[in-house]
């Protein structure tokens, strides 16, 4: 079909309007209230990507009847697989299914380079460059597959933080050979298959060893660097197939990632290099300090209330707790009814509260918290002082003094939330348990304290039926 448009075909220009519906999608997902609408933009963007690559590509020809099939089977047990995970899954159980998903794309980048190797071998106009483009799609697509593979199983608590013994060593011995035989398969042009299934284990087995031992905390930060690598990959297929949608999708995935990434360290005030072999978090991690804390101080459900009627200003921390508890309706009804009260209470986010980036933003947008009423941790430090009352909810690490005053501590140097400057604080969990980083909390024996041990839910609804009596 020879259609024009602008001097435009209709392939060119769908993967114009492709690229643009990326962009959009994208900066829409930085607002929680235009986020759902910026997913599905894109997501039509997509289809539209894949419908014009099918229609418009090459020419329609009945004899491809067995490709077109295989295309829709696809298609459909990808969507049906998709959908069901999606609605299925749980608000805490959201990183391993991006994680899933993302090997996904890392695979899918891997199979192009496989096939396109096997394209060239078969009459293809062998180049350099091209061989470099289909190597590293294989090499890093790889790579991303198994690592994500493994960051999924290490989420699902299938699969236990392990370091093999000089693992670093065997890391880069494994990078040397990975790059050493894409070096020479690029520079002499050889087209040997099995070499090329050589690389393919070679970069699956690194992409294994890469996340192995990485501690459980840090695993987002891991899937955010897997997902900027299968970006990366899928760039490189945009390029192979002079795709521009690929193109501009892929290299929107993989800075978006590359962003994240450094962000979430920033947030730890943690390097790279620390996060990949500093085996932090996964609940095994030595207490820093350890000896007599001081005691701890209980509240009841009644005190708690009427300390929370007779405040000002409250300020919410919510943390990992609370999505466990799926504790956000309760704490929304709560908000409102404090309000009712003359109570003017606002959120305080922290960047890592949860177990991914914006985890609390999304949970809480999903309870219609307004979004005005969610504070940048910086914004709530700083009116940490004119505040009543500060209600810890699920948090933990992001609450933790450590990380301001014990140069031991794991932790020391992240920013957090300085609940210990307002008045009164009460903290609502359902032990002493330690939080992801597996370290104390020296908070919960602070003098301005008192903890309020429960289900976060149970204790939100006892708490809201209180100060109805009030
Ligand atoms: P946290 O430190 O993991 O603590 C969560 C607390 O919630 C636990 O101490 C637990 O105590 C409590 N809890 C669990 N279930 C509960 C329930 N049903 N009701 C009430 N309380 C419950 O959480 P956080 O303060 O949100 O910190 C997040 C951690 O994840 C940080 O270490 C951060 O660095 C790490 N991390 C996050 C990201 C991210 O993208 N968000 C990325 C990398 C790392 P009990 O068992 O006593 O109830």
């Amino acid at each position: 079909m020879d259609i024009k448009l602008l001097g435009l075909s209709l392939l060119e220009l769908s993967y114009i309007v492709a690229s643009v519906t990326f962009i959009l999608g994208l900066k829409m997902l930085s607002s929680p209230d235009k986020a759902r609408k910026g997913n599905l933009i894109a997501g039509y963007g997509m289809g539209l990507a894949i419908a014009a690559t099918i229609l418009f590509k090459e020419e329609f020809s009945p004899d491809k009847w067995l490709n077109y099939s295989l295309i829709l089977a696809g298609l459909i047990i990808g969507t049906v697989i998709g959908v069901r995970m999606a609605l299925k899954v749980k608000m805490t159980a959201m990183p391993q299914m991006v994680s899933f998903f993302n090997g996904m794309g890392g695979a899918c980048a891997g199979v192009i380079s496989l096939v396109e190797f096997d394209h060239l071998r078969h009459g293809g106009e062998v180049s350099t460059g091209m061989l470099i483009v289909i190597l590293l799609g294989l090499i890093i697509g790889s790579v991303s597959f198994s690592g994500s593979m493994i960051a999924y199983g290490k989420l699902e608590g299938k699969i236990a933080d392990k370091a093999l013994p000089a693992g670093q060593i065997i890391n880069i011995l494994l990078l040397i050979a990975i790059f050493g035989l894409a070096g020479f398969l690029a520079i002499s042009g050889n087209l040997s298959m099995p070499m090329l299934y050589g690389l393919l284990t070679l970069s699956l087995l690194y992409g294994v060893l890469f996340v192995m031992p990485i501690g459980g905390a840090d695993m987002p930060v891991v899937i955010s660097l897997l997902n900027s690598f299968t970006g990366m990959a899928a760039a490189f297929g945009g390029f192979l197939y002079g795709n521009q949608a690929m193109l501009t999708g892929g290299i929107l995935v993989g800075s978006a990632g590359t962003i994240l990434t450094v962000l979430m360290c920033t947030a730890m005030n943690r390097s790279l290099t620390n996060v990949i072999i500093g085996s932090f978090g996964g609940g095994n991690a030595a207490s820093a300090k350890s000896g007599e804390q001081g005691t701890i101080k209980e509240i009841s459900v009644t005190d708690a209330a009427i300390l929370l009627a007779y405040a000002n200003k409250v300020s919410v921390v919510p943390g990992y707790g609370l999505a466990v508890a799926q504790a956000q309706h309760t704490v929304h009804n709560l908000e409102k009814l404090l309000e009712d009260k003359g109570v003017e209470l606002t959120y305080a986010i922290h960047p890592v509260a949860g177990r991914m980036p914006g985890h609390m933003n999304v949970l809480l947008a999903e309870a219609d918290v307004p979004y005005p009423k969610l504070l940048e941790m910086e914004d709530a430090n700083e009116g940490m002082a004119s505040t009543d009352v500060v209600l810890v909810i699920g948090a933990n690490d992001v609450v933790n003094p450590a990380a301001e005053n014990d140069p031991s501590s794991p932790i020391y140097g992240m920013p957090v939330v300085k609940v210990w400057n307002a008045k009164n604080i009460i903290v609502l969990k359902r032990s002493m348990g330690k939080g992801y980083a597996g370290i104390e909390n020296e908070l919960f024996f602070h003098p301005k304290n008192r903890m309020l041990f429960g289900d976060a839910k149970d204790s939100l609804e006892k708490l809201i039926a209180e100060l109805k009596n009030l």
